[in-house]
């Protein structure tokens, strides 16, 4: 029998696991349960991950987590058990689920069904919290988007769609202003659309797509994201099918899996057995069908959809005028009405077909670079500096270390060039943005950067510095405001 680590979780974790483990046994789902030590509580026991050494093998040899809610350890450094937990496995994708399941929202009101499922990049974008306070005014969030690392997260999409029989994928993204970070994820997501030609695949600007999502959310299936901009609209399309108490969420990776709800350990409710387990409940069906028991999900989940038809709830939705039931009634109503067929949204039954996942045995870190296409140059240098003086006497300093290599291209403070044209409207921070090249795009060497690094830090305190690059005749950094 195959066989997958549980954690229940801390809160609400336990009653919610528990219901939901009666409901897949009643269903005969043919697993077996792991119950691993992770959580808060082995927080408190000094565990600084949150799982013990053994749990964290258990669920490296059996590949699949399902995990209840975690409560994050409040003190300052300390991490979150759940984004270790995703970061320690490099779960790079987020799959979440939204589908109109209640009578209880706008949209279910007037009869507009929505299925939308996001799948957010998990692991890059500003979410390294790389950050640095530059100047005592200024703060830098450093924000990674790498071609391997979208193309794993949109390849995996895009595979999703496909065997969910999608029609369309869009990706959402602000490539018009980020052009070279979600102008890459923008790349990336095209390359990949061509092997997938029965999709329509297109791309829509974020804040447009915020914009549609509310006006016509049927009309989108998966949506895929870089990270900050997934989680937000993740959570605008949580609202649009009642709240966070029916977002399920999996974190996809190569080796691990974690399947879990969205939603946290509500410790104003933990311990009464009043808890809504419909969104663990979602989250398990997600990682029924990963590992192939599609019978068993359709019957759960048309029971599911069912009993919510019925009017049948926890305290946290539906109709006040009717008595709420606590979780382990919640959890009979669904076991009670197997077989049964939802009026709206039943889902389609195939036989279960499971697939074990495969463990494999990492001796060192995978390595996903992609092939260098063009020739590197070194063509100049952003030097950031700290300075509250103007604009023309900043320039005038920097224009005698040009050493006869570099011209002085532009100098911008928060983004708006302030030379060699400017606004005297402009507010100035202090933090300058001077931006450097060679003169004739000659190459340059890193030991000219650091000539000039070492000429500029006679009159300046240079706080960051990136090189331009070249790759072939195409440059690798976005045009400064005025070039
Ligand atoms: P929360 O989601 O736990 O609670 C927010 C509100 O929603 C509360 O009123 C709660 O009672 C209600 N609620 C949540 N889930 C419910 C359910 N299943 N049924 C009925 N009502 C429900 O968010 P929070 O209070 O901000 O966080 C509490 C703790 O959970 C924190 O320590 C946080 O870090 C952690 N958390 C964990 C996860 C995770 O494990 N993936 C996610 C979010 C928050």
């Amino acid at each position: 029998m195959m066989k997958i680590a549980v954690a229940k979780g801390d809160g609400i974790g336990p009653e919610i696991m528990d219901a939901v483990l009666t409901i897949f046994k009643a269903n005969n789902v043919n697993l077996e349960y792991e119950v691993v030590e992770m959580g808060k509580w082995v927080f408190d026991k000094g565990h600084s991950n949150g799982m013990t050494p053994e749990a964290q093998q258990t669920i490296e040899n059996l590949g699949i987590l399902f995990k209840g809610p975690m409560e994050t350890p409040k003190g300052k450094g300390v991490k979150s058990v759940n984004v270790t937990a995703r970061k320690t496995w490099n779960t790079y994708a987020n799959k979440r689920v939204f589908q109109t399941l209640h009578g209880d929202t706008v949209f279910s009101k007037a009869g507009i069904l929505i299925d939308i499922t996001i799948v957010r990049e998990n692991i890059e974008d500003t979410y390294g919290g790389i950050e640095h306070m530059l100047t005592h005014d200024v703060a830098l969030s450093r924000r990674f988007i790498t071609r391997p690392g979208s193309m794993q997260v949109i390849k995996y999409a895009f595979e999703m769609a496909r065997k969910k029989n999608a029609k369309r994928i869009t990706c959402g993204h602000k490539s018009n202003i980020m052009k070279i970070t979600d102008g890459l994820f923008v790349e990336c997501f095209y390359e990949i659309a061509k092997d997938y030609p029965e999709l329509k695949a297109d791309d829509v600007i974020v804040d447009d797509l915020c914009m549609k999502l509310v006006t016509r959310p049927d009309l989108f299936d998966v949506v895929v994201l870089t990270n900050l901009q997934g989680d937000i609209v993740s959570d605008l399309c949580a609202g649009l099918v009642g709240g966070l108490g029916f977002a399920p969420s999996a974190n996809i990776g190569d080796h691990i899996c974690i399947f879990e709800a969205v939603h946290g350990t509500a410790p104003d409710i933990a311990g009464k057995n009043i808890a809504n387990p419909t969104a663990l409940l979602l989250s398990g069906l997600t990682m029924l069908r990963h590992l192939g028991f599609m019978e068993n999900a359709a019957t759960i989940e048309n029971a599911l959809l069912y009993t919510l038809e019925q009017g049948i709830h926890t305290g946290d939705f539906g109709d006040k005028t009717k008595k709420s039931v606590n979780t382990t009634e919640f959890a009979d109503a669904v076991i009670a009405n197997f077989g049964k067929m939802p009026k709206q949204g039943a889902k389609p039954t195939w036989p279960n077909k499971p697939v074990t996942p495969t463990v494999f045995k990492l001796e060192k870190n995978p390595l996903i670079v992609s092939k260098e296409m063009e020739e590197e140059t070194i063509v100049g240098v952003d030097m950031f500096i700290e300075s509250i003086e103007q604009p023309t006497e900043i320039a005038e300093k920097c224009l005698k270390h040009t050493l006869g290599i570099f011209k002085l291209v532009t100098i911008s403070n928060r983004g708006t060039q302030v030379w060699p044209k400017g606004s005297v409207f402009t507010n100035l921070v202090n933090q300058y943005f001077c931006r450097f090249e060679s003169i004739g795009d000659a190459p340059l060497s890193q030991t000219d950067i650091i000539e000039l690094y070492k000429r500029l830090s006679a009159d300046f305190k240079i706080n960051s510095t990136e090189l331009l690059n070249m790759w072939g005749d195409k440059k690798a950094y976005s045009l400064a405001q005025g070039q």
